[in-house]
């Protein structure tokens, strides 16, 4: 596979909106929360509830599989922040149909995302990408494929790829970023640095694809300021989408054994909002906040307790931004890096 070219990264960000802005006051579909969540941007693309289903293709991760590392970034345990379903032997057509009987049962769904989610769903051949994707796009009701991988798991190959599937239906990237601060990335075990992810950004973009970063608050050794900066870095990236959640610690990971060994501490409640009403301040109203709370399994989960009520999280993230009053955008372009 042509690997891409992470010396040419500039020259390939493009400043074309992908998405659109909101619409605005007097549309019908207008920005009433003090961000841009998921629902709302997919209203006013399709006019109608479109609901994730989530998919687990089979593959892996250089991380798990030998290429970078064996043991995981130090968070991620064996099942890669993924279901399982395909260890349990359904296909990928099988795990949609269940879960469009499940959504449309639960929220009167007609309309599906077909979401690649566990581990690095480019990290394959082109040829069995193609099938899996292809697999996905034929099952009547879906309209979109949003792909989660990591930013050094792409090739031009399989960017030419997905431009091809966006000629068809809505097409999404999703890379794992968690922070811009080099120094915690090589400390949790990433194996990429905010290069990987800048260039990635920057190729996938330029084919007209929308980007969604991953980001985590309260990494290790991570202050305030770091989740300040790295909102500002995703903000000059031009990424289209971003999905926020705490660190939380579940069993099996290295994260268990530093949080046992008292040698981490979680963020509190209030810690976690006050720095992710930071960033959706330094984030431009168009981006489409995907995420703001993470979605442990609930066996799995040794702390904080307090993630498991991602409703109250909501609220309370909404209510540090009515305490400000101010919303999404409200520093977007006030600070320098
Ligand atoms: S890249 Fe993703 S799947 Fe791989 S070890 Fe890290 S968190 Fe887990």
């Amino acid at each position: 596979m042509r690997p891409l070219a992470w010396a040419d990264v500039d020259a390939k960000v493009t400043r074309r909106p992908i998405i659109g802005a909101p619409p605005r006051a007097g549309q019908p579909f207008f920005m009433a929360d003090r961000y841009r969540d998921l629902n709302s941007y997919l209203r006013e693309r399709f006019g109608c509830r479109v609901q994730k289903i989530t998919l687990d293709a089979g593959l892996t991760c250089p991380n798990r599989d030998g290429a970078k590392g064996t043991g995981g970034c130090i968070y991620c345990n064996a099942r890669g922040s993924g279901t399982g379903a395909h260890g349990r032997g359904l296909s990928i057509r099988e795990q949609l149909e269940a879960g469009k009987a499940a959504v449309a049962r639960r929220y009167g769904a007609g309309r599906f995302i077909a979401y690649f989610q566990s581990f690095s769903n480019t990290y394959a051949p082109p040829a069995r990408l193609r099938a899996l994707y292809e697999e996905a796009a034929s099952v009547p009701g879906v309209a979109a494929l949003f792909i989660g991988t990591r930013p050094d798991c792409v090739s031009e190959e399989v960017l030419d790829l997905l431009a091809e599937f966006s000629r068809r239906l809505l097409v999404w990237v999703e890379y794992g970023l968690q922070t811009a601060n080099e120094k915690t990335l090589a400390a949790i075990g990433r194996g990429h640095g905010l290069k990987e992810f800048l260039a990635a950004t920057a190729a996938t973009r330029a084919r007209g694809i929308p980007v969604c970063a991953h980001i985590i608050l309260g990494l290790p050794g991570e202050t305030r300021e770091d989740a300040r900066r790295t909102a500002r870095i995703l903000a000059q990236a031009g990424v289209e989408g971003v999905k926020i959640h705490s660190l939380y610690i579940v069993r099996g990971t290295a994260m268990e054994e530093l949080y046992r060994r008292g040698g981490y501490r979680p963020l509190s409640r209030e810690e976690y909002v006050s720095w992710a009403a930071d960033v959706i301040e330094r984030l431009p109203p168009e981006v489409v906040i995907q995420r703001l709370t993470g979605d442990p399994h609930p066996a799995e989960l040794v702390a904080p307790a307090w993630c498991r009520d991602k409703a109250a999280v909501l609220a309370a993230i909404r209510g540090e931004l009515a305490r400000r009053e101010s919303r999404q955008g409200t520093f977007a372009h006030a600070e320098a890096d």
